[in-house]
């Protein structure tokens, strides 16, 4: 027999788990561990609210996570409650799952102003997740300024342009539902330090942009290339590129009865946050493009910004004792092997980037890899405790461990407690999740 830890219980950790499954069938154990009590990683508090067919995902999870020989070890957190090379002890393969949950900084000035947000803590905010639930921005303004034009960026615009019914069916969180709903908010900047033909927007996401009951967005006609470029983008950005040239030409009419703007402002990157205390505008510098590249011109405007969400992409927490790439924000490794028997997948190997079911090949690259290394000993004797051990250590040193079961009475106390229409109503702390349990 075989034991397996994976750390993270979102996509790239079920996928993993799903193929150990495949390949090893009752010849493995696995357990998932997640510091939170709750499993499913980004598509519980990552994916947007208002994208429920995303987060049906998770029913196929759910099928690996109730076999026998796969169990959700929850509210553990490792690094804190049990030490890496303790764990490592325990099991034959320990692969880290843990995304890449913080965010990156822009390292400009005015950045810890109030009312600046990187979207880890924004999004974990409208999501409520247990770290972020309590951030209250504010929403009294009337400029929001996102930096970044990627689907994340997308998110937080619909999330800021959306009202009332336009939520229904969501699981928003009440907090945010409410704070939204009250949102003074009626101009929306998309900051990109590049053109339109280098967004990382996808289609689908962009196209909702153009469909919001309360919102319209804008795009400067002096802003898009010559249409014949077109042709030489890839497919997906050649539909992205042909959605900003539908917005370009939109009347002004169609804006007439939204009382909110999204604007795409291209070639303008933020050199600095400014504000007493809470931010008031943004310092942004005019670009252009070199080989590809953002380059600055030496043009600089201020824009008034009462909140500001940073949309430019995640990092990996760092373990102690384990390899750290700083520069790329994620685990030091080689195609997904850390050290003999320490593995990572998902964001965790790769950086912030695909889409969830990207996750589905590196999970099952991950374990081809385990099979290679036990193939070839690299993994040893299969004489390690595993599940049982993991067990007496957390009996000894007072773990409260959440099972599946568990879980499954949080979810059922969270669709209980579901607002009309909404599939559930999220509990946004640890300690009320556990009230649940017991
Ligand atoms: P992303 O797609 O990498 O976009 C990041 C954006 O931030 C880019 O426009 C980038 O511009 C910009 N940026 C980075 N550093 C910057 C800086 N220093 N100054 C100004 N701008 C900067 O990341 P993401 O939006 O966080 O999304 C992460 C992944 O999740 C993506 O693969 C995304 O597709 C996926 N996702 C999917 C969905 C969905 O399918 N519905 C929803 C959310 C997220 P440059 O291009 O110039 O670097």
């Amino acid at each position: 027999m075989r034991h397996i830890a994976i750390i993270g219980s979102g996509p790239a950790g079920y996928y993993a788990a799903e193929a150990a499954q495949k390949k090893f069938g009752d010849g493995i154990r696995v357990d998932i561990f997640d510091r939170l009590p709750v499993p499913f990683g980004l598509i519980r508090t990552g994916v947007a609210p208002d994208h429920q067919s995303i987060k049906g995902v998770s029913r196929r999870y759910e099928k690996t996570a109730l076999s026998d020989n796969v169990r959700f070890v929850g509210n553990v957190t490792v690094g804190e409650d049990i030490a890496m090379d303790e764990l490592r002890e325990l099991y034959d393969a320990v692969i880290l799952a843990t995304g890449a949950p913080q965010d990156r900084e822009l390292g400009i000035a005015g950045e810890d102003l109030a009312n600046v947000f990187g979207s880890a803590a924004f999004v974990g905010w409208y999501n409520g997740h247990p770290q972020f639930a309590g951030l209250s921005p504010d929403l009294s303004g009337k400029t929001a300024v996102i930096v970044g034009m990627g689907n994340v960026a997308l998110d937080v615009a619909r999330m800021l342009s959306k009202k009332d019914r336009e939520f229904d069916g969501s699981d928003i969180v009440d907090h945010a539902l409410d704070a939204l709903c009250e949102s003074a908010i009626e101009r929306i900047v998309l900051l990109g330090r590049r053109g339109p033909h280098q967004i990382s927007m996808t289609p689908k996401e962009l196209g909702e942009m153009g469909e919001l009951a309360h919102a319209a967005p804008f795009v400067s006609p002096d802003d898009l290339p010559a249409v014949e470029e077109d042709a030489l983008l890839d497919p997906g950005l050649r539909k992205s590129v042909a959605l900003l040239r539908k917005f370009a030409a939109l009347p002004d009419r169609a804006r007439a009865d939204k009382p909110i703007t999204v604007e795409f402002a291209f070639f303008a990157q933020p050199t600095a946050f400014i504000g007493d205390a809470r931010v008031e505008a943004v310092e942004i510098e005019r670009t252009k493009l070199v080989d590809g590249r953002a380059v600055a011109t030496g043009e600089t405007q201020r824009l008034p910004a009462d909140l500001v969400v940073s949309c430019i992409g995640y990092r990996t927490a760092p373990i102690p004792g384990v390899p750290f790439d700083e520069s790329a924000g994620r685990f030091a490794n080689d195609s997904g092997r850390i050290l003999p028997g320490l593995y990572c997948v998902g964001w965790a190997m790769r950086g912030p980037s695909g889409t969830i079911g990207t996750n589905k090949p590196d999970g099952f690259a991950i374990i081809d890899k385990i099979a290679e290394d036990i193939e070839t000993g690299t993994l040893g004797d299969d004489d390690k405790p595993g599940r049982a051990g993991f067990d007496a250590y957390a009996a000894e040193n007072g773990l409260d461990v959440v099972t599946f079961k568990d879980w499954k009475k949080i979810e059922e106390a969270e669709e209980a407690a579901a607002r009309e229409g909404s599939p559930r109503e999220k509990f946004v702390d640890i300690e009320a999740m556990i009230r649940a349990v017991n």
